[in-house]
């Protein structure tokens, strides 16, 4: 096993996973809301999950990868009632369909993928176990609050206490006043009495007829799941506060031990420089970036290269880029693999079932150190494209040519690329925008000698697939 670290919200330092169970590494991820196709943004997440499991797999690590289905909530039933259909059939339905993007993008499916809707009973039994212990209370209308003034170190993980003290909470600051009713202001809902607007969903309970709140299934199924395998959890950076502190807090609370050790949150996608929205009409799909031409593995490659601690801005650039990378790494694979007469699938296979986790990283070093530090997933695809580059002008030899063959395609296989589902095409000759920038700005760099910062941007084009022919009076830009 080699050393795989990520950035851990709860302690805010760079840490290596240390499993609490030998090699098994327990990975639970915040699943979607099945009430409609997810969209880039939430593929952008579930994607750098899957990047995360696969690296943390070709580590050298078994992980169990749990991924729960919020098929019930008010977004769910709201749906239910809208169509006038039972709340099964419609998260059946949306269910499919994320199943079917899943795998569009490569992504390999969780081990066990839990419903909240069948863990009704494991969710009582913590509200009661909370209840007894003093963490938590019945309220007059049938609804169970957790009592955070109970639990010490309640903000732990996403210092709310400390925000709270600088933010002013009653104007639209980060704190969502849908979860602040009750005794306290703090106090989050664990069970909600039956209302008129959930239409026939509910269940029976001590406390009589309602539903779960949503920070509870993630904490009794991963409890269910996971229980001695509680090493990562991960999610959108949006879940930091509430979900997830209420879910430590929950949990923590009926079981008296720490919860899982190592947080893992990535950042938002924005479209175009805009956060996604309903009304801005650029909640994208799947779909809708196939309709415009870009294979699912083109949107993981844009989706995904950029880091996953940093917002990243998806644009119509940012599918073309992708497009001419995966095709320059189709094309090494291609020629490698045909030198070697092996076959891609049948070698992405064993590399899946660990047969080369020992294998050497030879001339791919840089990269997969980048990527095991923290998924730096822009710097191991920097670190890919240049060890191509060297390996072209080296002439290694068989032995070493062998060896980069099965190590580029451990990175492929972290990395989730279908280099099959790359079509070769050849792709546009007309330079992209931002490509036109990069070549204007080498070109002013020149003309003020400033040749540090001109070779830079030609290193910078040549990675995403551009060459520049210098001309007397001006230069042109062609495709590599
Ligand atoms: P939901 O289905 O709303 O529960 O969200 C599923 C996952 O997508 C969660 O981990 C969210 O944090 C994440 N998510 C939501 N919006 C975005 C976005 N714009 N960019 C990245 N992740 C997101
Ligand atoms: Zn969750």
């Amino acid at each position: 096993m080699t050393e795989v670290t990520f950035h851990n919200t709860l302690t805010r330092k760079n840490e290596p996973i240390e499993p609490r169970n030998g090699n098994v590494v327990g990975l639970y991820c915040c699943g979607p809301t099945v009430y409609a196709q997810a969209h880039i943004g939430n593929f952008r997440t579930f994607l750098l999950q899957d990047v995360m499991r696969r690296a943390i797999q070709v580590a050298g690590y078994k992980v169990i990868h749990v991924r729960n289905l919020t098929d019930v909530d008010d977004k769910t039933i709201k749906r239910a009632i809208e169509e006038d259909k039972p709340l099964t059939e419609v998260t059946e339905h949306w269910t499919e369909v994320f199943h079917k993007d899943c795998e569009r993008f490569n992504m390999l499916p969780p081990q066990i993928e839990p419903k909240a809707t069948e863990h009704v009973q494991e969710q009582i039994d913590m509200v009661q176990s909370l209840i007894d212990k003093g963490h938590a209370y019945k309220t007059d209308d049938g609804s169970v609050y957790f009592r955070v003034s109970s639990f010490d170190e309640y903000g732990k993980l996403s210092r709310v206490k400390e925000r709270e003290l600088t933010t002013d909470t009653s104007s639209s600051g980060p704190i969502d006043s849908d979860e602040y009713e009750r005794d306290s202001m703090a106090d989050f809902v664990m069970w909600k009495s039956r209302k008129p607007a959930d239409g026939d969903v509910y269940w029976d309970s001590p406390w009589g007829e309602g539903r779960p709140g949503w920070h509870l299934e993630c904490s009794a199924m991963s409890m269910k799941y996971l229980g001695r395998n509680l090493d990562i959890h991960s999610g959108g950076v949006d879940l930091t506060f509430p979900h997830h502190e209420n879910e430590i807090a929950q949990s923590e609370c009926s079981c008296g031990h720490e919860f899982f050790k190592h947080w893992i949150h990535t950042a938002h996608l924005m479209v175009e420089g805009e956060k996604m929205s309903k009304s801005l009409g650029n909640m994208f799909t799947v779909d809708d970036i196939e309709a415009k031409g870009f294979a699912p593995v083109v949107l993981r490659y844009a989706l995904t290269s950029g880091h996953y601690r940093q917002t990243i801005n998806f644009t119509m650039d940012s599918l073309h880029a992708a497009q001419s990378a995966l095709q320059r790494l189709k094309k090494f694979s291609d020629e490698r693999l045909a030198e070697a007469g092996l076959k891609r699938s049948a070698l992405l296979k064993a590399i899946s079932k660990g047969q080369h986790n020992a294998a050497p990283w030879a001339a791919f070093e840089d990269a997969w150190n980048s990527l095991s530090h923290d998924l730096n997933i822009p710097a191991a695809l920097g670190g890919i494209f240049t060890a191509i580059k060297g390996l072209k002008i080296s002439e290694p030899s068989a032995d070493e040519t062998s060896q980069a063959t099965i190590a580029f395609h451990k990175l492929i296989f972290a990395l989730g690329y279908d280099l099959d589902s790359v079509v070769t095409e050849k792709p546009s000759e007309e330079a992209p925008e931002a490509i036109k920038e990069l070549a204007k700005k080498r070109w002013d760099a020149k003309q003020s000698k400033d040749w540090a910062a001109a070779d830079q941007l030609r290193d910078a084009l040549q990675t995403e697939g551009w060459k520049i022919l210098d001309q007397k009076d001006g230069y042109e830009i062609e495709r590599i």
